[in-house]
């Protein structure tokens, strides 16, 4: 069986510990490689290995950074097969999804970065007769960036690119569920040229290894992509050391729909929206708030839709919806299905798991699920659930929906159907939202500002704001 390893001073090595985890295929619920159960001693390792690359990493020219990180995106996109396989069968979600989303990003991200680089300026300001002041953006040391199990190379790769771009050397841990691709990387990142020591993969439990990152007194920023528990511990443990802090968290996010919509494309988006990689992206939208007038219509068609997706093997190109990630995550999300009939909800299709033909069917498949006649205020309506299960609930007027969709703890992202130019721009600005869609649904610009409000998170990631983060301000003072 294949043993991952982690990755440190350019060189692929064993744990400290000598000791293993298993790595289960989700679609077989079977074991398929092992992991590396690193800890403190790793995170020391790497971090000996940080402080000698970081002043030639730091000191290197732009254009240079730059180029190997160019190399780097272009190594991935040259073994694009091998890397969707992995990050397919690792996580579950359909081999398309992964060829068309999760691996083409991971490429765009170090690609962005590597030339965002190079016209990233810093600013002056002049003071009349007296002399002028300029700031200098210098990259922080080492820095740590931790990242979940939905999308691994592609939010990886979000936070490592930027660090890297900016000067920093990274110690990076992928969640424990899906380490895959993140191994594979630092085959990759070598041969770009990068320095050995520059960027250090380790693998591992978020308790152990992930937890020594958060609290190594030399990792001067931590960039954190996970639930909103986690992110609140790490926010604790990290805050006495006035560690930086870039915090990307849970999101229950409305969908609302307006009568004037654009049915068709509300309907096609809405089926994205809501099941994409099987519910298990922040962004989803998971409580889908629908116009009286329209109610019952949207719900013929929605329903109707849903129960027509096709669930399979993530190999099958017909499939839409693949497994979910974990057998304790299945668990999780059916339990919330009987939450919400205990609540006084009804399932209008789904909620239960779908037992495919060997060797799938040991694998976890969940039916998409659909639910309607639950208050707002419900759990089912306020906790994040992270699967294929949405809620829908019929409202009437505008203020009555921005009450329902504001009134969870979460602040991430929001859609808005509608085709009045007026209620969008006065509901987009109303709603507790990091990012808001009108008519469509996880259209991204790398250059736009990334990440929630309230307890979806603290800071934003993407464009001159993660390179903002990853530097540290110096302002200098020349009299005239
Ligand atoms: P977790 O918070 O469980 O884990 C995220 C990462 O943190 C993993 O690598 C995990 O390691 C690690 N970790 C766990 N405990 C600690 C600790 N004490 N110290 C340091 N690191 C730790 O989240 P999930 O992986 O379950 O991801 C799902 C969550 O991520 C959802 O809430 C989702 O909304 C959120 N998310 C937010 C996004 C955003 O941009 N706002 C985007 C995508 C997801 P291990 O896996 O080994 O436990």
């Amino acid at each position: 069986m294949k043993k991952l390893q982690n990755f440190i001073n350019g060189n692929y090595c064993d744990p400290c510990s000598g000791e293993y985890i298993d790595n289960f295929e989700p679609a077989t619920g079977e074991v398929y490689s092992l992991i590396p159960n690193s800890n403190a001693d790793d995170v020391q390792g790497a971090v000996t290995a940080a402080e000698q690359a970081f002043p030639i990493w730091s000191n290197m020219s732009i254009e240079e950074r730059s180029e190997i990180l160019v190399k780097l995106s272009q190594g991935i996109e040259a073994r694009m097969d091998e890397f969707v396989d992995a990050e397919s069968r690792d996580n579950g979600k359909p081999r398309s999804l992964a060829a068309h989303v999760d691996i083409p990003r991971a490429v765009s991200n170090f690609h962005f970065f590597a030339t965002a680089i190079l016209h990233y300026a810093s600013e002056s300001h002049n003071m009349v007769g007296v002399g002028v002041n300029y700031t200098l953006r210098k990259p922080i040391g080492i820095v740590g960036c931790i990242s979940p199990w939905n999308l691994p190379l592609y939010l990886f790769s979000w936070k490592i690119a930027p660090a890297l771009a900016a000067g920093n050397c990274v110690i990076a841990k992928p969640s424990e569920v899906t380490p895959y691709t993140a191994y594979l990387l630092g085959e990759v990142a070598k041969e770009a040229g990068m320095p050995p020591g520059v960027l250090n993969i380790l693998h591992g439990e978020g308790g152990s290894v992930g937890d020594a990152i958060v609290k190594h007194p030399k990792i001067k920023a931590i960039s954190f992509t996970g639930g909103t528990n986690t992110g609140e511990y790490i926010a604790r443990t990290a805050a006495p050391m006035f560690k930086k802090l870039s915090l990307e968290l849970g999101g229950k996010n409305p969908n609302i729909i307006f009568a004037d919509c654009d049915f068709d494309e509300m309907l096609s988006t809405t089926l994205r929206s809501s099941f994409a990689n099987q519910g298990q992206i922040c962004l989803c939208g998971s409580r889908i708030f629908v116009q009286r007038e329209i109610y019952d219509r949207f719900k013929a068609a929605f329903v109707d839709r849903v129960s027509k997706t096709v669930v399979s093997n993530p190999q099958d190109p017909k499939a839409k919806l693949g497994a979910v990630v974990s057998k304790p995550h299945m668990e999780k999300v059916l339990s919330y299905v009987e939450l919400a009939k205990e609540e006084g909800g009804t399932v209008l299709t789904g909620g239960e798991r779908v037992i495919l033909d060997a060797p799938y069917d040991k694998g976890y498949f969940l039916r998409p699920t659909v639910i309607e006649g639950l208050d707002f205020k419900c759990r089912t309506n306020q906790e994040e659930i992270f699967g294929p299960v949405v809620t829908i609930t019929p409202f009437d007027t505008e203020e009555e929906v921005l009450e329902m969709a504001n009134s969870t703890q979460y602040g991430l992202s929001a859609t808005l159907w509608t085709s009045n130019l007026k209620r969008a721009h006065r509901m987009a600005n109303e709603l507790d939202a990091g990012i808001v869609w009108i008519n469509a649904w996880l259209v991204r610009d790398l250059r736009t500002p990334f990440g929630g409000t309230k307890s979806s998170g603290v800071g934003r990631e993407g464009g001159w704001e993660a390179l903002r983060f990853f530097t540290e301000a110096k302002n200098v003072f020349v009299k005239y």
